[in-house]
């Protein structure tokens, strides 16, 4: 099946309400023009030279989302465009995050990263340490960004029940902060190509799709 083929058919079986962000890292501006064409307008990026290069050249009506682990020193590079930072897991970054932002007086929406995986190589926050950072004096100074959700990646496995538990151990953790914190969480990003469904059944609401729209990738990332 063409890409235009393979991101219709996930789109016509996605809820309204699930946010469908088309993963398109290491494959080339004509595949992501095709999905363009079908009509998708969110594309994640998971290095930042290579996002910022695939902006320059495509539509301006595009969302950018970052979805990889972020560099603080790479931040300056896409803080003009970025619509979402969904790896964010450390105050630094947040930091610098916002001070990009500021200098072109926007506000970067982010997503907090949390650790639900029984992997060492994972990255992200646990419960302890996201509380720990919003309820901090030095969060609540920064201005020009806004956290409007939690993101997470399950284990890389087949037992399915494991990554159901993943899953659902992070919608707990974006329920408790909802209803205890002063912050309006709207986001919660879990689910690629292999688990996308599994992960909606437990509250996702915008999932990570690549491989099942462009097509395997040359290199594992
Ligand atoms: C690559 C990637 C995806 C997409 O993975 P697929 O299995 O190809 O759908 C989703 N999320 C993150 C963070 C990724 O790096």
């Amino acid at each position: 099946m063409s890409i235009a083929q393979n991101l219709l058919q996930i789109k016509s079986q996605l809820p309204a309400h699930i946010t469908l962000v088309a993963v398109s890292k290491t494959k080339p501006v004509s595949d992501l023009m095709e999905a363009y064409q079908a009509g998708q307008r969110v594309f994640g990026e998971n290095k930042i030279q290579e996002m910022t290069d695939k902006w320059e050249q495509m539509p301006k009506d595009i969302e950018w989302h970052m979805i990889g682990h972020v560099q603080t020193n790479k931040v300056k590079f896409m803080a003009e465009y970025v619509s979402l930072i969904h790896g964010v897991d450390s105050l630094k970054l947040l930091q610098e995050i916002n001070k990009q932002a500021l200098k072109h007086n926007r506000k970067i929406d982010c997503l907090l990263q949390i650790y639900i995986a029984d992997e060492e190589t994972k990255f992200g926050l646990d419960e302890t340490e996201l509380l720990e950072l919003i309820n901090s004096k030095e969060f609540k100074e920064l201005h020009n960004i806004q956290i409007v959700g939690l993101m997470g990646m399950a284990t890389f496995t087949e037992n399915q029940s494991q990554i159901k538990a993943e899953f659902q151990h992070l919608k707990t953790i974006f329920n408790t902060i909802n209803n205890q914190e002063n912050l309006k969480f709207e986001t919660l990003s879990m689910g690629m190509s292999g688990d996308y469904e599994l992960a909606i059944s437990c509250g996702s609401t915008m999932v990570r799709i690549g491989s099942s729209i462009f097509g395997n990738r040359n290199y594992q990332h």
